[in-house]
Order: C-alpha cells, then sequence, then structure tokens
C-alpha cells in the first residue's frame, strides 16, 4: 500500500460529502429500536402486579379509596424506578454497540483514512488487507495474492482468489483471509449482495446472560413459596374473623413486595454499568455474559508484541558483513541494499508532506522501525520508491514469519524478502561479504545463527534481510520462487516492555490467575521480555512451537502446568493450547490480533482482541476488544467482572433476606396469633423505600479492598455458594424476628396498634436500610470498610429515611399511611431493634479477622 506513483487517489472529501447526503449512509437496516414506551409498559408486565391491581379496583370499589389510589401510585413509583433502571442500560449497550462499529480504509483527498463504514459512498476507493470484513461491494482494482471467505454469501467455505485484472468483484460482509487490495465501491447499504439477502444481519447478540437464566429460574420457585405463604397469612386472617377483602389485598400485597422480581433486571443493569465503567478503562465488551465469565479467569494468555510491550520498536544492533554492527545513522543511510531491502519490503504508508521520518510513517511499527534506521527522512524513501515498482508480493503471516515482493528497478526484476532469521536462511544459497555474494558455508550460518541467539538474549527481535535478482523473469509473469537468495543481514529490533504490565503481572499473581506470554518471536527473546515482567524465571517454563508439535495432546497437558511462556508459534498453536488449558479446567482468557487467531479468540472462555492493531475478524470473534491493547487493560477488566459479580452478590443479599424479613414478619405474627404488624399499604411502602435505589446502588459499589486477593471463582460456582444461603436465611429471620418484636413491645407498653404498626414499619425499614451497609462487603464488618464511599448508597438510604419521616410527620401522609408520629423513646425501641444484629454481627466479624 505504500505510496504508488499512480495510485488511487480516492475522492475529494467535498464530494464524499455531497454522495453521502445525496445516497444516504451505508448501512443495513437493521431492526428497530426498543422505544422508551414499550420498556415503561414491560415493567408492568407482570403476573403479580396486575392481580394487586385488580384487587386494589375491587377494594377501591368497596370503599378505601384513598388506600386504592395510594396503591396505585405505589405501583406506578415502582414501575418508573424499574423503567430508568432499564433504559438507561438499553441505552449503554446501544452506546457500545456503535461503539463496535465498523470501519473502513479509504483514500480520500489523496490520502488513506479510516472512517466509520457508514460513511462510504460509491466510487470510494477501499483499501483491504487480510482479516478485514469488506465494507461495500467493490470492482477490483489492485490485487495482491488476494483470497476472500465468501462463505457468508455462498456457503462455500473455501476461500476464493480475487484479481483485479480480471476486474472481479468483492463484497460486502465477506472476509479477505489473505493478501490485500484495493476496490472501488459499486453498490452500499441494501444495495449490496449482502442487503438483498437481509435479514440474516449481524449485531451484536442478544445473549443470555446465564446468570440472569438461573436466577429466573430461582425466581420461579421463590414466586412459588412466596404465593405459599402468603395464603397461609390470608387464610389464618380470614378463619380468625378479619375482614376477607383487606386480608386477601394483604397477602397480594405481601406477594408484591416480596417477590423479587426485579431481580433478573438488575442483574442486567449491573452487568451493563460494569460494561460502561470497563470502557472508561479500555476496555470494549461484546458480549454481556463475557463479564461474568471474566471474572473466573485464571490463566490469561497474552500476545508478548503489543500487548505486553509498547510496540514502540527502534534497530538497535545489525549482523552484516561477517560482524556486529552498532547502529550509527550515517552509514546505515549509505548502505544502499540494505535500504533497498526494507523500503520495498514494507506495506507502512508514508505522507511525504510530514517533515520528520517518524510522523511520516504509519504501519506496522516493526517496518517503521526498519526503514527509520536505514532511510534518512520522507524525500530518501521516496527517491527509493520512485526507483522501482511493486509486481507482486506474497504477503508475511505469522505462520511463514516471513514476506517478501517482486520490484522493478528500472529493466531489472529483484526479490526482496524480510523475516525470522531461521526462516530466511532456509532459503537462502549466498551471502554477502565484503560487497560481494559468496556460498552461504555452513561456517557462515553458523555464525549469523549465533549472532541471532546474541542478539535474541538482549531482547531484541531479529529481522533477516534477503534478496534476490531475477534473471529468470518472463516479461508479464508475476510468480516467483522465494529460493536461492542472498542473505543481507539480520537486524536486532528492540521493543521495550510496558511500564504497567509488570504490576499487572504481580496483581494476577496476587489474584491466582496465571499470566502465560504467547509469541511468535524468537524463544531467547520471549524468555528476557517475560523475564523482565515476572511472566517467568527459567528457561524450563519456556516451550517453542516446534517443541509443541513434537507433543501430542496428552503429553501437552501433562507439561503444560509449567509452562509460561509458548515462543514461536504459529496461531494453529494457539488453538491447541487454549484446549489444553481449558482442559485442566482452567477458565481461559485468549488474546488475538491476526485473522488466524480467530478460531483461538473464540475457542478461549473469554476471546480478546486488539483495538489498535486486531483485525476485523478477530474483533468480531472476541468477547472484548482492548482499545488500548494494553495487558494491564485485560487484568483491570478480570478485576471489573469481579467487582461485578460481588456487586450482584451483594444486592442478592439484601434483596432477599430483606424479603425474607418482610414474609416472614407477616408470618409469624399470624402464627403468634398477633393483628396482623402492617395494612398492605404500609407492605408496599416498605417495599419502595427499601428495594428500590439502596439495591440499585449496591450494584455499582466499589471494590472490596481484597478483592485481587482471592482466587478466581470456580465457572459454575453457584451465586448462594461460600455462604451466602446462609447469610440471607439467618438475617431474613432476624429481621422478621426483630420487627415482630418491635410490634409486641408496643403492645406489651400498651400502645394503640396504630402505634404498634407504626413501629413495626420503621424497625423493618430501618433493619434493611443499616443491613444494606453490611451487604457491601461479605469479609469485612462494617467497622472495616469506609461506609460512605458509596455516595449513591448514602443517597439512597437518605432518600428512604426521608420518605419514612415524611409519612410518619406529613399529617396528610400519616392518613394516607395510618401512622402516627413516633416519640423519642420509641425511636429508642426502633433503632436498637433494627441495629443490634448488624451491630454484633459486624463485631463479631471484626474480632474474627483481628484474630487472623
Ligand atoms: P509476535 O506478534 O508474537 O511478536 P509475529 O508473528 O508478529 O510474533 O512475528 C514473528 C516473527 O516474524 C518475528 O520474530 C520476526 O522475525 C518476524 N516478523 C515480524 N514482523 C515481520 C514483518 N513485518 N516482516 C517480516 N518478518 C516479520
Ligand atoms: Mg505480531
Amino acid at each position: 500500500m505504500i505510496y504508488e506513483k499512480d495510485a488511487f487517489s480516492g475522492l475529494d472529501s467535498r464530494e464524499a460529502e455531497r454522495r453521502l447526503k445525496k445516497y444516504g449512509p451505508n448501512i443495513l437496516e437493521s431492526r428497530e429500536k426498543i422505544s422508551p414506551l414499550k420498556i415503561f409498559l414491560q415493567q408492568f408486565n407482570d403476573f403479580m402486579v396486575w392481580v394487586l391491581i385488580a384487587a386494589t379496583l375491587l377494594s377501591g370499589f368497596m370503599g378505601e379509596k384513598a388506600d386504592a389510589i395510594t396503591i396505585l401510585i405505589i405501583v406506578v413509583m415502582n414501575g418508573i424506578l424499574g423503567f430508568i433502571q432499564e433504559y438507561k442500560t438499553e441505552k449503554s449497550l446501544e452506546a457500545l454497540n456503535s461503539l463496535a462499529a465498523p470501519t473502513a480504509k479509504v483514500m480520500r483527498d489523496g490520502i488513506l483514512k479510516v472512517i466509520n463504514a457508514e460513511n462510504l459512498v460509491m466510487g470510494d476507493i477501499v483499501i483491504i488487507e487480510s482479516g478485514d470484513r469488506i465494507p461495500a461491494d467493490c470492482t477490483l482494482v489492485e490485487d495482491f495474492s488476494l483470497m476472500v471467505d465468501e462463505s457468508l454469501l455462498t456457503g462455500e467455505s473455501v476461500g476464493v482468489n480475487k484479481s483485479s485484472r480480471k476486474q472481479e468483484n468483492i463484497y460486502m460482509g465477506t472476509t479477505v483471509l489473505t493478501g490485500r487490495g484495493k476496490g472501488k465501491v459499486i453498490s452500499i447499504g441494501m444495495k449490496t449482495e449482502m442487503g438483498k439477502i437481509a435479514g440474516m444481519l449481524q449485531d451484536i447478540e442478544k445473549e443470555q446472560s446465564p446468570l440472569k437464566e438461573k436466577l429466573n429460574s430461582l425466581g420461579k420457585v421463590l414466586v412459588i413459596l412466596c404465593i405459599g405463604i402468603c395464603i397461609v397469612v390470608t387464610i389464618t386472617g380470614i378463619s380468625r374473623g378479619h375482614d376477607k377483602y383487606q386480608m386477601l389485598l394483604l397477602g397480594i400485597s405481601l406477594a408484591v413486595a416480596a417477590i423479587p422480581e426485579g431481580l433478573p433486571a438488575i442483574v442486567t443493569v449491573a452487568l451493563a454499568l460494569g460494561v460502561s465503567r470497563m470502557l472508561k478503562k479500555n476496555a470494549l465488551v461484546r458480549r454481556l455474559p463475557a463479564v461474568e465469565t471474566l471474572g473466573c479467569t485464571s490463566v490469561i494468555c497474552s500476545d508478548k508484541t503489543g500487548t505486553l510491550t509498547e510496540n514502540k520498536m527502534t534497530v538497535t544492533d545489525m549482523y552484516f558483513n561477517d560482524s556486529f554492527h552498532k547502529l550509527e545513522k550515517e552509514s546505515m543511510y549509505k548502505n544502499p541494499l540494505l535500504k533497498k531491502c526494507v523500503t520495498y519490503c514494507s506495506d507502512c504508508n508514508v505522507n511525504f508532506k510530514e517533515s520528520t521520518l517518524e510522523r511520516a510513517l504509519s504501519g506496522d511499527p516493526t517496518e517503521k522501525a526498519l526503514i527509520k534506521a536505514f532511510a534518512k527522512d520522507g524525500r530518501d524513501v521516496k527517491d527509493t520508491l520512485d526507483k522501482g515498482r511493486r509486481i507482486n508480493e506474497k504477503p508475511f503471516t505469522s505462520d511463514r514469519k516471513m514476506m517478501s515482493v517482486l520490484i522493478k528497478e528500472g529493466v531489472n526484476i529483484n526479490i526482496y524478502l524480510k523475516g525470522a532469521p531461521e526462516r530466511v536462511i532456509d532459503r537462502c544459497k549466498y551471502v554477502i561479504i565484503d560487497g560481494e555474494a559468496r556460498l552461504l558455508t555452513s561456517t557462515y550460518k553458523s555464525r549469523i545463527l549465533r549472532a541471532v541467539e546474541t542478539m535474541s538474549f538482549k531482547a531484541l527481535r531479529c529481522i533477516a534481510l534477503a534478496y534476490k535478482p531475477e534473471l529468470n523473469y518472463r516479461d508479464g509473469s508475476r510468480e516467483y520462487e522465494e529460493n536461492d537468495l542472498i542473505l543481507i543481514g539480520v537486524a536486532g529490533i528492540i521493543d521495550p516492555p510496558r511500564k504497567e504490565v509488570k504490576e499487572a503481572v504481580f496483581k494476577c499473581k496476587m489474584a491466582g490467575i496465571r499470566p502465560v506470554m504467547i509469541t511468535g518471536d524468537h524463544k531467547n527473546t520471549a524468555f528476557a521480555i517475560g523475564k523482565e515482567l515476572d511472566i517467568v524465571k527459567n528457561e524450563e517454563e519456556v516451550i517453542t512451537g516446534e517443541e509443541l508439535d513434537k507433543l501430542d495432546d496428552k503429553g501437552l497437558l501433562k507439561i503444560i502446568d509449567n509452562i509460561k511462556v509458548f515462543a514461536r508459534v504459529s496461531p494453529n498453536h494457539k488453538l491447541r493450547i487454549v484446549k489444553a488449558f481449558k482442559n485442566k479446567n482452567n477458565i481461559v482468557a485468549m488474546t488475538g490480533d491476526g485473522v488466524n487467531d480467530a478460531p483461538a479468540v473464540k475457542e478461549a472462555d473469554i476471546g480478546i482482541s486488539m483495538g489498535i492493531s486486531g483485525t476485523d475478524v478477530t474483533k468480531e470473534a472476541s468477547s472484548m476488544i482492548l482499545l488500548d491493547d494494553n495487558f494491564a487493560t485485560i487484568v483491570s477488566a478480570v478485576e471489573e467482572g469481579r467487582v461485578i459479580y460481588d456487586n450482584i452478590r451483594k444486592f442478592i443479599r439484601y434483596l432477599l433476606s430483606c424479603n425474607l424479613g418482610e414474609v416472614l414478619t407477616m408470618f409469624l405474627a399470624s402464627l403468634m396469633n398477633l393483628p396482623t404488624p402492617m395494612l398492605p399499604i404500609q407492605i408496599l411502602f416498605v417495599n419502595l423505600a427499601t428495594d428500590g435505589l439502596p439495591a440499585m446502588a449496591l450494584g455499582v459499589d466499589s471494590a472490596d479492598i481484597d478483592i485481587m486477593e482471592q482466587r478466581p471463582r470456580p465457572k459454575n460456582e453457584s451465586i448462594f455458594a461460600r455462604g451466602l444461603k446462609e447469610k440471607i436465611l439467618i438475617r431474613g429471620t432476624l429481621i422478621g424476628v426483630c420487627t415482630v418484636g418491635a410490634f409486641i413491645m408496643g403492645y406489651r407498653y400498651n400502645m394503640d396498634l396504630k402505634t404498634c404498626r407504626t413501629l413495626a414499619l420503621c424497625t423493618l425499614v430501618m433493619s434493611q436500610l443499616i443491613h444494606v451497609f453490611e451487604c457491601r462487603s461479605e469479609r469485612h464488618s462494617i467497622f472495616e470498610i469506609k461506609l460512605f464511599t458509596n455516595t449513591y448508597l448514602v443517597l439512597a438510604v437518605g432518600f428512604s429515611i426521608a420518605m419514612v419521616l415524611s409519612i410518619l410527620y406529613i399529617p396528610f401522609l400519616q392518613k394516607i399511611f395510618h401512622t402516627v408520629p413516633l416519640s423519642l423513646a420509641q425511636w429508642c425501641i426502633v433503632l436498637f431493634l433494627s441495629g443490634i444484629i448488624s451491630f454484633v454481627n459486624s463485631l463479631y466479624l471484626l474480632l474474627w479477622n483481628r484474630r487472623r
């Protein structure tokens, strides 16, 4: 793609703008968006809510009009709360969708630009390379070894060769397997072949999260249980001579309050909000359920180049003419053969208008580094390029680990090749010594290989350079063989590790996660960098692709626990590695960038692709995209995954123990033959004040301090594991007991029924509002965590308290909710009964933690 004299310079941007306006964007009409109204109405799509509304209307006609209206208002308010949650979720998911939208490389105003594929217009010149998804239907105008996968259109899964000489078309939605090319857009949007078969449109899949599904089925069990209890409460009430309608309404209200119908929805909210938090840390999640799995990650397999390292490469050492050369700029510029080789053998884009070479170059960092070492400035590169025309090329793939070009220089035709030294040497027959080509004897060969060893031990990435005058060239032919070449030299390139990575590796180890490096680079280079990052200690923990090939799957399983670095591997090894780790019951996160990495990325529990260097195909196979290609981002995403899961556990704990408390209050009272301790309207009030906002605030809580010091949780672990079920059952019971206790206490002191009920209501609400702070941590007491760091929670609790105070002290609301103002002494009873359990429990936890 590098500078070509008569390259198609593309549309100018004003013309493109005009066409975009006239013909519209390049999109396939996707399914309709969910309207806010529909989301709002969905909030009432719940059987129990309808039963409640029916019963309320019924009781309204029987007389209790104020009650009925209040109940309806509460129901609507609950609906609004649910709506806000869900709408926000939809919006943030929509934003994610647009972030993950496809892009296209296009020539505009004579320079290469990356634009949103949506903005492509007819006549645009697009550039496609391996791993790209083709953004519109095009006629090829240029091609190099281009092969595309058209299975999406034809069902045929073999690659198809495409040639510009035959003016073949390439189609939107199909992908480039190898090579690259240029195409002129001939149709866009619904007019493309793909548009014609629209319906099989690709969108980010709306997968159900497994956790949500589990909660859905748990919900069904809870519904039956709750309804059972409510029936018991209703029937006992009626049998004791209470008013029938009143008891019926009570039972139904209780059911509505106690059934945690919002649970699955709130899980989605927590996941979606977590996803937007992760986005701020540069991790773009493509599949919601992946967030759940992230927290379980036990192995992170990471690419080296660009993920663990900076991808800012510089040539530091050279080996040629049978000796080492420190890189001295001036002499390097004057080495014409090296200069030609690196310049022709490069797919970098050069923008000659830029002043410095550093700014002028964009593209593969390895190639940038090479050009920078051997060319002085943009002019220099241009001069070289002007003298040669690329006739054909054999592209770089991670399997081949080399690439070559066929260049016409004046009357001569030359092949230039560069790649991993072992591979290149195999193709060489001669070597340049003192300016002439000599036979590459085994002595020369072993000396070169030794030089490569030396450089790679210094963490240098080695690239061998070679060329050959193509004497047998037949005019017009594009065929050539990569053999009998003349070795020019070997370049050693430094690519320093990213600074943040070392700490991230340390964090991984604390968290029981194993970081593993996978690279196409030389064993020594990989080892040197791995050691610097503390990923690997000794050389036995490094294995090469070649050694892997000698192992069968069983053999691999035997040793894989000891391997920290996989070097000189190809993409197909990655698939084996993922499978082996999975076989060992690991939850594997695996990164990939090239088109051939897609299968391994897909196979991994968490497939991760690169936002900067990744290809479309790999991105589409992945469940998460690293916008900054950074290993540290993976670790913070895993941490965020753990936080989200923890938060889900937090509000499940809170919601279920509180709802249990509510049900048990009514149940115990009816067992003990007491008057009903709360009226239907009061129960609905308690539900409104405690369930919505505080639970939501827990969903966005910050991480527990030691979250990255825990081992990863097993993937199939129940959400109630590690004592959560017991915590819920015990606390729910105690809340019920204390609430009934408050009611009885009032009774004992001869307070009237209204006051007793108010006592019970306040105790029930307050014990939940205190308990919510305990729920912020499973391992630490409220004395150990910073209590008020979750602003949302503080606000939510404050709001709930204000609600309670207003129904107690505003006369108009007193009447509606049948409450009375409490005296200071009565408040003391309430606060004592609602705080005592939290206090004792926290004290116990504190002492227990101290002793450890
Ligand atoms: P990784 O991405 O893990 O570093 P690669 O597959 O990119 O591994 O590279 C493997 C080897 O291929 C490198 O060690 C180098 O010798 C060679 N290589 C890398 N990039 C290029 C390139 N652009 N042209 C030629 N050879 C290359
Ligand atoms: Mg690479």
